[in-house]
Formats: structure tokens, C-alpha cells, sequence
């Protein structure tokens, strides 16, 4: 079984000519909502594979609330332990202007109250899962105290550190895979070069780093060196939650396959959610991911 500790979000994308500039009341051209949060996104990524997958957050009692919760149903995610709470659900409201900049403001809502005493409610079941797959939409406090209490082995753990923020205090020893973008290890380490930078995170107690790189495809480095995984061939038209479909593929891939086995297929998730609009209905299932590994 694998857990999912994290975000749980509505998406409101608006489309418009230009960024609002302070002050500034513009015309949207469009909106859509949809359901996303990096932790439901991953949830759903594995869950549309095939794979059992328990939910662990909190939304609010609002509609936003409730939309969410049958999102994830939809796709067979348990969502049993997701909790209700007084006050919003989580929000990002996504401005996305012609020339294909965005800007993002995302309100944590429910997915800040996911604290230690939460933790403490569902240590058992987070222990007694396969993998657990965490990313840094909730507090940062939060993973560091889980990180200590869960126990040395198992379950598996990946953490796609994403949005980018220090995690150089946290247990990195007790990281099994680290799944930072490009941009987020030059974050994390302050070096671009891909290499050096995952190197030096393995020095630092991570057992494996997974560098993600778009087109590029995604390095694996370990304290026995560094491999590439190529990029499937694919004409991107949204890039939305690619790396949550990697995530969530690899943690789908890894419960059967060993890890050098895994990575291709989450490549291939990555490659296709790149293929949609949106973040979850772009993440693909099990026969769109074989025929893509087909070629
Ligand atoms: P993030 O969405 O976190 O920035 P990436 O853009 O690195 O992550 O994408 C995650 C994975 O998805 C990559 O390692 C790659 O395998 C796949 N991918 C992303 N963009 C493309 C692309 N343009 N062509 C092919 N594969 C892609």
C-alpha cells in the first residue's frame, strides 16, 4: 500500500492577456477549476496506475471541501483518514498570461493544520505502508517531526521537495529518494550542475537522489555514481504536474520493479502528463503509460 502524506488543493486557472501589475484590475479571458494539491496529484498519478493509495491531509468544510473529496474517490484514492476542519480548503489561484508566464498565490488553508498531533493519529497506518510519498505543501515542521518517528526501514520514502524550500535540517538519512526538479536543487545545494549538486546531497545522508530535468529526462545518483534515464519523445502543450506524475509513478513502479526498472516508467508518466491540459486529468493510466514504453 502506499501512503500519501501531503496538499490536497483546488486549482483555479485563469487565463489572461498580461499579469495584473499592482493596482491593476484587468479582463480574465478564462477560468477553470480543478482539483490539484501536489499530494492529491501524486495520490491520483499511482492510483490511476493501479496502485492501493491512502490520502493523509485535511480539507475544509467548505465546497471547495467537498469537490475535492469526490475528485479522489473518482480515482479510487482511500480518502478515510482525510480529515475535515473548521476554515478554507487549500487554494492556488493560477494567472497564466499569453506569453506563458504565470503567477501563482496559493493560500495552505486546511493543508497547514496537517501538524504533529496528526501525525500522531495515523503514525501506525504511515508506518505500516510500503512507500510513503511526501512533498512540501504541508509544514515543513510537520515532515521533519515524521521523519523522526516513523521507523528506520520501512516504509520506503520519497520526497519530491517541491515547492523548494531548506530541508538541509531535516533527517536526510531517512530520505530513500529525493526527487528535486532542476530548479530545485540549484535551491537546495546552490549549484546548477546536476552532478555535483545530487553528489553532494548523497554525501549529506540522502540514500538516492532522482534529479528531474523536462525534456532531458532524469539522473539517478547514489553513493555509486551517477545515470541517466532518457525523456520519452512527446510535443508538450501544458507541463503542469509532470513531476507529480513522476512521482506518483515511481512510488506505482517501485512496488513490483527494482529502483533502475521503476524510473523508466515514471519518466513515461512525466513525458505524458505533459501531453494534457491541467494537472490530474493529464496524468495517464496503465494502457496509455504501456503503449508510450511500447513506443
Ligand atoms: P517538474 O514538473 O517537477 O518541474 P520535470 O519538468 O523535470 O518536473 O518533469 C518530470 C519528468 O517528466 C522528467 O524527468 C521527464 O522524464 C518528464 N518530462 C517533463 N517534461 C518533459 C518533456 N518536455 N518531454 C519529455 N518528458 C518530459
Amino acid at each position: 500500500m502506499i501512503c500519501v502524506l501531503g496538499s490536497i488543493n483546488t486549482d483555479l486557472v485563469i487565463e489572461v492577456e498580461t499579469i495584473p501589475r499592482p493596482g491593476e484590475t484587468i479582463e480574465g479571458k478564462s477560468m477553470a477549476r480543478y482539483p490539484g494539491g501536489k499530494g492529491a496529484n501524486q495520490a491520483v498519478a499511482a492510483a490511476r496506475l493501479g496502485a492501493r493509495v491512502v490520502m493523509l491531509s485535511k480539507v475544509g468544510r467548505d465546497q471547495f471541501g467537498d469537490a475535492l473529496y469526490a475528485g479522489l474517490q473518482e480515482n479510487r484514492v482511500d480518502t478515510r483518514n482525510v480529515e475535515r476542519v473548521e476554515g478554507p480548503s487549500g487554494l492556488a489561484v493560477i494567472s497564466v498570461a499569453d506569453n506563458g508566464e504565470n503567477a501563482i498565490t496559493v493560500v495552505a488553508g486546511a493543508n497547514a493544520l496537517v501538524d504533529r498531533r496528526y501525525i500522531d493519529k495515523h503514525l501506525d497506518l504511515l508506518a505500516s505502508s510500503d512507500i510513503l510519498l511526501l512533498q512540501l505543501e504541508i509544514p515543513l515542521a510537520t515532515i521533519d517531526y515524521l521523519l523522526r518517528a516513523l521507523p528506520a526501514e520501512k516504509p520506503l520514502i520519497i520526497l519530491d521537495p517541491s515547492p523548494a524550500q531548506d530541508i538541509s535540517h531535516l533527517l536526510l538519512e531517512r530520505i530513500d529518494l529525493l526527487t528535486p526538479n532542476e530548479h530545485e536543487l540549484n535551491l537546495l545545494i546552490g549549484s546548477s550542475d546536476i552532478e555535483a549538486g545530487s553528489r553532494l546531497l548523497v554525501s549529506r545522508g540522502v540514500r538516492n537522489v532522482i534529479c528531474t530535468a523536462g525534456a532531458e529526462g532524469a539522473y539517478l545518483t547514489t553513493s555509486a555514481g551517477i545515470t541517466g534515464f532518457p525523456a520519452f519523445n512527446v510535443k508538450p502543450i501544458d507541463t503542469t504536474a509532470a513531476g507529480d506524475a513522476f512521482n506518483g509513478a515511481l512510488a506505482w513502479a517501485l512496488q513490483t520493479r527494482p529502483l533502475k526498472k521503476a524510473i523508466p516508467y515514471a519518466c513515461a508518466a512525466g513525458a505524458l502528463a505533459t501531453t494534457k491540459r491541467g494537472a490530474q486529468p493529464s496524468l495517464p493510466t496503465l494502457s496509455e503509460l504501456e503503449g508510450i514504453l511500447k513506443g
